[in-house]
């Protein structure tokens, strides 16, 4: 015989407070109220400003005023960024939108009279051109027995590099 299944009767549980529970009749008017308020009333009879019951709807309220009247924090900080908005033409650069935001100048001439920034710069022009030169030669080279271009290895690369450099040497030497 299977065992009986017990079920609990509606009587034996223990009534949790559900919403409606929560609220009452307001005790100065007609509508609804709140048993949490110290007044059991609705909020526009409630007033006792430190009401618990009442304390997040009055939160509530406060911030909706506050937005409504163009006060809150967020509205605030929304109209400074706006006043900072750049006039159109105000910049040749669209990128700036807004005043504050970084721009960085600097001048051709300046950057120049810098003897180790103006070495680097050339060196750098420099190997980027003989780099795309390599590519080229080699693509042709390849091509003519139909291979695909190999990307150069840091090791030939490094190799070709120091090659060049002594070519170089040899002829200023002269
Ligand atoms: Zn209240
Ligand atoms: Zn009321």
């Amino acid at each position: 015989m299977p065992p009986k299944r017990t079920s609990p009767t509606p009587t034996s549980r223990q009534p949790t407070p559900t919403r409606d529970m929560l609220i009452v009749q307001c005790s100065k008017c007609p509508k609804r109220g709140k048993a949490t308020c110290s007044q059991q009333a609705c909020l526009k009879c409630c007033t006792d400003e430190s009401c618990s019951g009442h304390y997040e709807q009055r939160q509530y309220q406060i911030q909706k005023d506050l937005i409504l009247k163009s006060q809150h924090p967020i509205n605030l900080e929304a109209k400074k960024i706006r006043e900072l908005k750049t006039q159109p033409g105000a910049f040749h650069e669209p990128a700036l939108k807004y005043m504050n935001e970084s721009l960085l100048i600097w001048s051709f001439d300046e950057y120049m009279k810098n003897q180790k920034w103006k070495d680097d710069s050339i060196r750098k022009s420099r190997r980027f051109v003989e780099g795309n030169l390599y590519k080229m030669f080699k693509f042709k080279e390849r091509k003519q027995f139909g291979l695909p271009y190999k990307k150069e290895s840091r090791r030939i690369r490094f190799k070709r590099v120091v090659d060049h450099l002594y070519r170089e040497s040899l002829n200023s030497s002269k």
